[in-house]
């Protein structure tokens, strides 16, 4: 037959005194639980919360759209006719975004999409604080996406002695008609 003592081992008492000791230990360290939502969590300024879109800097390429592998991004656009801007030059095409949405029910915040698009158009935001009721009210829409844009933390700095942006070096030079070459 076996006997609680024997279920306990041989070494019964100083096992109990063990866990006693483990449990003393335990209760002297410092707390780690996040009292959210009374207490914002710090998180890395990277994370993944929600993304962000900078409607100016999309160019309706679709690229984003068809790489994400939820097929959860939508994009409706229509070309529109933008006249020369010179005598005798040509017209130009241009598109113009009527709908860019994502279906954040079906995203798997993989960030391809952000990945991919060669314009810098899409962002993440680490704004994590939009659960909701209702399943559907989880597609966001072009106007609420550009409103994460305002959660979007600036670039990390260069590193020191790096080049500038090409971006920065394109935007400071002078126009080309002041540079002296071919108006
Ligand atoms: S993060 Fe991934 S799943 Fe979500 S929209 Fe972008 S590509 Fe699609
Ligand atoms: S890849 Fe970028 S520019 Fe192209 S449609 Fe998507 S967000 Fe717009």
């Amino acid at each position: 037959m076996v006997t609680a003592d024997d279920r306990r081992g041989r070494g019964g008492l100083p096992g109990v005194l063990k866990g006693l000791a483990t449990t003393a230990r335990t209760a002297m360290r410092p707390s780690h639980t996040a009292e959210y939502p009374d207490v914002a969590p710090s998180l890395p300024p990277r994370s993944r919360g929600v993304i962000a879109l900078l409607e100016e800097n999309c160019t309706s390429c679709m690229l984003c759209a068809r790489e994400c592998p939820d097929w959860c991004i939508y994009i409706d656009s229509h070309k529109e006719t933008v006249p020369a801007t010179t005598p005798g030059g040509r017209e130009r095409q241009r598109n113009v975004l009527d709908r860019f949405a994502i279906d954040f029910s079906l995203c798997m915040y993989c960030g391809i999409c952000i990945e991919v698009c060669p314009f810098d158009a899409l962002f993440w935001s680490p704004q994590f604080e939009y659960a909701e009721v209702d399943i559907r009210d989880l597609l966001h829409e072009k106007d609420r996406l550009g409103g994460w844009m305002a959660t979007v933390p600036p670039p990390p700095a260069l590193d020191e002695g790096s080049a500038p942006p090409a971006e920065v070096t394109a935007a400071s030079r002078p126009p080309r008609g002041a540079r002296g070459g071919r108006p």
